[in-house]
């Protein structure tokens, strides 16, 4: 007898993952080591643990262990926000009179606002158990910077935030948000530093980018004893541990014998889509189920579609390893009309080599449609999703809308990744009608790509 499945479904304590699923384990295809960009030689731990605590790097390096058990001072962290619910969204299948079955994993539940903590945390915590003295970091939209200062408050460690100009301008609440957590946040560049001097010199008026915060905040690292740099996407680290998402969705799932054909999640840096997919994909990858998955990401900045696989900077100034992946190359700096967040040039390895073996797919949307999607979610589910997550929204809510079409009995399960309440600004434009669909030319790409550096 098929049970009746709740609206929403939290897993009980006894239920709860102890451990993180490293996904590498069960790639046949590893991803790519981080290069040393002088030498071109694979960056080993020594190389690493300049830059990253040791833990971390260890994590890092690591494409065998399958589970890493979490420590019990991160379980405890954790239990202020999590389980976060699975939410069977029927109120939204109503709305689209689908027979489709729609899920969604909600990571909005706590004060920073999306899953970026369950990443922040575990980096506070093997920094700390180092004894280092801070941290440093850059943060774009400010989830990650926000994650990050709640996780070093909590365990009395300093926080530096280089935060991109026009976040810093547009959003001052988000950095009021860091500095009641104990944060100091500088807007990048900056002439704190060398490379954001260099950065200043030569683009005189710049509101910065992702990629230039990195190198500030890299370079901040290095140069001050007992601090080293985290990162809020993109590594293998951060995929590890945003496993719990996955794990909490599937154990839910699994408690009324629910299985997904389609999973979702948008991609920025990949984080939240290498969480919410790792227990299916390592299922597939076994070869013991199979799943159709899909990253969404935005048209105005199309890693997966549109890029090329290959080497290239993680930042700006090119202080970074080098990583293989989806890569619109790091020059790629999305247009100022685009309001939607996920404006990273790269993409994770992992998901990388992934989609470049054909295990995953990828389309690429337009942010009005985006934000139509968004509107449509939030009057019928209640929930104020962030643009980010909306991406994934608007692939399940056209997943559905097919399903009706088709009248197949799809079940989708889709990540929203967070909250939206300090994008108003975003969802202002798209109410008065300002908000265009710029999408990127094929010159402008290929001139960006021209400058990827030669390796191999
Ligand atoms: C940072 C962020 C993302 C994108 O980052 P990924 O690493 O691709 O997950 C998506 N949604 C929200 C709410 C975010 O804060």
């Amino acid at each position: 007898m098929a049970q009746e499945i709740p609206y929403k479904i939290y897993l009980e304590e006894k239920e709860m993952p102890r451990a993180w699923y490293n996904l590498r384990a069960d790639m046949k295809q590893k991803p790519a080591p981080l290069l040393n960009p002088a030498t071109g030689e694979p960056m080993d731990a020594a190389g690493l643990g300049k830059v990253f605590c040791d833990a971390l790097v260890a994590q890092e390096l690591d494409n065998t262990t399958r589970l890493i058990d979490i420590p019990q001072e991160i379980l405890d962290f954790y239990k202020m926000y999590r389980p976060s619910p699975l939410v069977r969204a029927y109120c939204l299948e109503k709305k689209l009179q689908t027979p489709a079955k729609i899920y969604y994993k909600f990571e909005g539940n706590n004060t920073s606002g999306s899953h970026k903590l369950n990443s922040a945390i575990a980096q506070a915590y093997y920094a700390k158990a180092q004894g280092l003295r801070g941290v440093t970091t850059e943060t774009g939209a400010g989830q990650w910077g926000t994650a990050l200062s709640m996780a070093c408050a909590y365990l009395g460690l300093d926080c530096k935030v280089f935060m991109v100009k026009c976040s810093y301008e547009q959003k001052p609440y988000r950095r009021e948000v860091m500095r009641t957590y104990g944060a100091s946040v500088t807007p990048s560049p900056s002439d704190t530093t060398e490379v954001g001097r260099k950065i200043l010199a030569e683009h005189p008026g710049t509101t910065g980018s992702l990629g230039c915060a990195i190198s500030e905040a890299v370079e901040c690292a290095v140069t001050n004893e007992g601090y080293r740099y985290v990162l809020g996407s993109v590594l293998n680290q951060v995929m590890l541990h945003q496993s719990i998402i996955g794990l909490e969705a599937k154990a839910a799932m699994d408690r009324y014998g629910v299985k997904p054909d389609i999973v979702i999640g948008c991609a920025g840096g990949g984080s939240n889509l290498g969480g919410l997919i790792a227990p299916f994909m390592g299922e597939k990858l076994r070869g013991e189920a199979d799943y159709r998955i899909v990253a969404v990401e935005p048209a105005s900045c199309p890693s997966f579609t549109r890029g090329k696989f290959a080497y290239d900077y993680c930042d700006t100034g090119r202080v970074c390893p080098l990583a293989k992946m989806y890569t619109l190359g790091s020059n790629f700096i999305p247009s100022p009309s685009h309001a939607g967040g996920l404006r990273y040039h790269g993409m994770s390895p992992v998901l990388s080599q992934l989609y470049h073996d054909g295990y995953m797919e990828a389309v690429s949307v337009h942010q009005t449609d985006v934000f139509a999607a968004a509107e449509e979610f939030a009057r019928v589910e209640g929930i104020l999703p962030a643009p980010e997550s909306s991406h994934a929204i608007r692939v399940a809510m056209d997943e559905a809308i097919r399903c009706r079409e088709t009248g197949e009995e799809k079940t989708i399960l889709f990540g929203l990744t967070g909250t939206g309440y300090f994008d108003m600004v975003a969802y202002q434009k798209f109410h008065e009608g300002q908000m265009s669909d710029y999408i990127p030319s094929d010159e402008e790409i290929a001139a960006s790509l021209e400058k990827l550096p030669k390796v191999r």
